[in-house]
């Protein structure tokens, strides 16, 4: 994540702010520009060429700080959303705005490598059959099972609940679980479906059996035998986590989540000073990345969270094999990336 300064008093920014505690200025997310921009007491931020943009309309709903095209429009981000909680449902637009912060973030990180996002409002360039939504439920009322199918990803928002996610994790024993964590194991299952599957590239299917294994093997089966006896003995040598075991397609969405953890914790490294590499761009091979820097950086931020009493920031260890899987991910990148 960029290091974002104010544009009328250079005081640092998070990405989420929606107002400069420091002048008081009003921001918006610019899209367009990756900047966060100043916007007059209306709302409104009049770009370089002359187009007028609008806080999102659910700035006041979602916390989301958005530029949309059009005045009380939505921003990119929120336009994703096909499903959120009606008006009535207290609980779930109390976990709402974690959901959608957590996608803004992924996003913001998937345009910064290039990686193009296209949803389904066909007069915004999405695709209406193919493209990526999400249903945000509110599991109080019924059962929710996060996953994606077909470009469409389903988010529990009880899990917004830092209790109610921490009791999960318990229980099936994972050593990290974030609603970052999962809009980005999600999208990585739309990611393999896209560049992958429908790819229409013998050679990239081929190369991706290898590493990950068939992903025509049948799913439900996996999901049985793996709550039946867990995953496989010595499992640590070959996958980053158990769930991955479960099936090829597990495998590479949690893989794709680690290449997304390691370039955006890279990149924020830099833009702080905490490394002396570029981004993940300073290697042509990811895999150096992760070799080089990734794994003693994320060691010394595991021992700094552990000097405030924390828990690791990246309790994983990669094993050799997952650096081919890491690889094969990173070189689907578009050529036109920028990080
Ligand atoms: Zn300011
Ligand atoms: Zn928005
Ligand atoms: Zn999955």
């Amino acid at each position: 994540m960029k290091a974002y300064r104010c544009r009328v008093c250079s005081s640092p920014l998070y990405f989420e702010n929606s107002i400069c505690v420091s002048c008081g200025t009003g921001l918006g997310y610019s899209r367009a520009e990756r900047e966060i921009v100043p916007v007059d007491r209306n709302g409104v931020y009049v770009d370089a060429t002359g187009l007028i943009w609008h806080v999102c309309r659910n700035l006041n709903l979602s916390g989301c700080t958005w530029l949309a095209p059009l005045e009380g429009g939505q921003c990119f981000s929120c336009a994703l959303t096909r499903t959120r909680p009606n008006d009535a449902d207290v609980a779930g637009l109390v976990n709402f705005p974690i959901a959608e912060r957590a996608k803004r973030h992924l996003i913001a990180e998937l345009d910064h490598l290039g990686f193009v996002v296209a949803g389904r409002d066909a007069a915004l360039g999405g695709d209406p059959v193919n493209g990526l939504c999400f249903d945000l439920l509110s599991s109080t009322d019924r059962s929710v099972t996060i996953g994606h199918d077909a470009g469409v990803v389903t988010i529990d928002l009880a899990e917004s609940d830092p209790a109610y996610r921490e009791r999960l994790r318990g229980e099936l024993d994972e050593p990290y679980r974030t609603m970052l964590g999962h809009f980005r194991h999600e999208v990585g299952h739309y990611i393999q479906w896209q560049l992958v599957e429908c790819a229409a590239d013998g050679d990239l299917l081929s190369r991706s059996r290898a590493l990950f294994g068939d992903e025509t093997a049948d799913y439900q089966t996996a999901i049985d035998r793996h709550y039946a006896s867990g995953a496989p003995a010595g499992w640590e040598l070959s996958h980053l986590t158990m769930y991955a075991t479960m099936h090829p397609y597990e495998d590479f969405a949690e893989t794709w989540a680690h290449y997304l953890h390691i370039c955006d914790t890279v990149g924020t490294a830099a833009e702080y000073g905490l490394t002396a590499v570029a981004g993940v761009d300073a290697f042509s091979h990811f895999r150096d990345l992760v070799t080089g820097v990734w794994v003693p950086l994320s060691t010394a931020l595991n021992m700094i969270n552990r000097s405030m009493g924390k828990d690791d920031l990246y309790p994983f260890v990669i094993p050799a094999p997952v650096l081919d899987k890491l690889d094969f991910v990173a070189s689907l990148r578009p050529a036109a990336g920028v990080a």
